[in-house]
């Protein structure tokens, strides 16, 4: 059916992306065209007529061009954005062909069956309570939404109180201690959940970016009302992993509930040589996820787990007369903060398989190495100074200004102006960051596609980029 309209704009997309990912190899990786190109070229006039579908899809790839970021190739550095594997990316297209509304067992049978195996594989392979309950949301924003829901749930029951029914108006006051390094998703779940930002008491860290005992110890005395404890697994300037072997218990033992944000580092449990790092995870009540980070599935997913089954289902479940499920299905609404959603277990299910256990480890491995490859090569560089040699995955460097009397606002301004001058080449793409009041460029590996060539391309324009900057 050469002229049916589905056939052809598949068609012509299936072109296009196949075209896209050939292009990692030789195009820019970030995007070369701004607002103001982009807008030209989109803002045309809505028309009265319908047109046709392929050449919508021809128009798309035109318009842009030049303006999409190459986070799915192998020299993207930047924040912690997983690339998609190439059965987790065909199964996302047969998804959003298949069509299917996530929410219910009766509203496809195959997708919840497919996510009930997929969150059984992924318990397994993080190696977090095999009777634990999960959703999988759209990212690790959700998974803290829909575990500090559950937290929300059970530590004002231990005080006895339902927000449920009688809402947060008259409540105990919720504290919730996390260290200082937390990512900023943390502090949004926590005001959409209605307890307050200033109810968030970030706690000071070690040399090594983690929270000692006697720090949280000492917060926990200070009050004794419902409190929820969030832990780092781990943050994503310096992979800091707070000791949850020592931690958890001391929260636990005065009725915390203990959340954890892993959301790329929980992954690190699949690699025999990193798992060490995360000693006593398994204790918390509470674990945060990504599946399009380090599992490399497309955007967007997140994995939420929670231990007390009965609390999550209950922050997030409803009853409603067309809401039934036969005996022994699993109904996502009931775990999950969405109603219709998509059906994401089709992609996890996917990745899972195509790296199997081991696959998954090396996965881990590979790219902890790449990016100490890429952290050492860059600090070994004139000009340029290691900040942190990370023990997985995120690392740190700067650039020196070397005009003599340079001063640490001179650095930064360096620091800046090296980063942008390396994304402008074309040949990598790095973010900044501020750590310990000094700007530094992170060096973020979570992509399956990162090669050792990536690696070397990348540090050939590194090494340009500095001598460019210092002529
Ligand atoms: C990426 C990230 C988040 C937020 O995850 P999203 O998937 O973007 O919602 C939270 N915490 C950490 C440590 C992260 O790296």
């Amino acid at each position: 059916m050469p002229d049916n309209p589905n056939h052809v704009a598949l068609a012509r997309a299936y072109q296009a992306a196949t075209d896209w990912i050939d292009g990692y190899a030789t195009r820019p990786v970030g995007a070369t065209i701004g607002a103001a190109e982009l807008r030209r070229r989109m803002r045309v006039p809505l028309q009265r007529e319908p047109m046709d579908a392929a050449q919508i899809i021809d128009d798309l790839v035109a318009m842009t061009e030049g303006g999409l970021h190459g986070s799915a190739g192998g020299r993207f550095f930047a924040w912690v954005m997983g690339g998609a594997l190439p059965s987790a990316l065909a199964a996302d297209w047969l998804t959003t062909a298949w069509d299917q509304n996530g929410a219910l067992y009766t509203t496809s049978p195959a997708a919840a069956i497919v996510e009930e195996v997929a969150g059984e594989w992924l318990l397994d392979v993080l190696d977090l309570p095999r009777d634990a309950s999960f959703a999988l949301t759209t990212g690790c924003q959700l998974a803290h939404f829909t575990g500090l829901a559950a937290a929300r749930h059970a530590v004002l029951q231990r005080h006895g109180w339902d927000e449920h029914l009688d809402g947060l108006s008259g409540a105990p006051r919720i504290r919730v201690l996390a260290s200082e390094h937390h990512h900023g998703s943390v502090d949004r779940a926590v005001r959409f959940l209605g307890i307050g930002a200033r109810n968030i008491e970030s706690l000071e860290t070690d040399r090594m970016g983690c929270i000692a005992a006697s720090t949280l110890a000492h917060a926990l005395e200070k009050y004794s009302g419902p409190t929820i404890v969030v832990l780092d697994a781990a943050d994503l300037n310096i992979a800091a992993f707070d000791d949850c072997s020592v931690l958890v218990p001391i929260a636990q033992a005065v009725g915390a509930w203990v959340h954890v944000d892993g959301a790329f580092g929980l992954f690190a449990r699949a690699s025999a040589t990193k798992r060490a790092l995360l000693n006593g995870v398994e204790l918390a009540d509470s674990w945060a996820m990504d599946a399009h980070k380090w599992l490399n599935v497309p955007f967007d997913c997140g994995i939420s787990v929670v231990r007390d089954r009965a609390a999550h289902r209950a922050a997030m479940t409803l009853t409603a007369s067309y809401i039934t499920a036969p005996e022994d299905t699993r109904n996502q609404i009931d775990w999950n903060p969405e109603w219709s959603r998509r059906a994401r277990g089709f992609p996890v299910y996917a990745a899972l398989r195509e790296l199997g256990r081991d696959g998954l480890g090396d996965l881990i491995d590979r790219t902890c190495a790449h990016c100490e490859a890429i952290v050492t090569g860059i600090g070994a560089m004139p000009g340029a100074e290691t900040v942190w040699v990370s023990q997985l995955n995120q690392g740190l460097v700067r650039f020196l200004d070397t005009r003599p009397g340079a001063e640490a606002a001179d650095h930064d301004r360096r620091t800046d102006r090296v980063i942008a001058a390396v994304n402008a080449g074309g040949e990598a793409f790095f973010s900044g960051t501020t750590w310990q009041g000094r700007r530094a460029m992170r060096v973020s590996v979570v992509n399956w596609r990162t090669s050792d060539d990536d690696v070397s391309r990348t540090l050939a324009a590194v090494r340009q980029a500095l001598a460019a900057a210092a002529g």
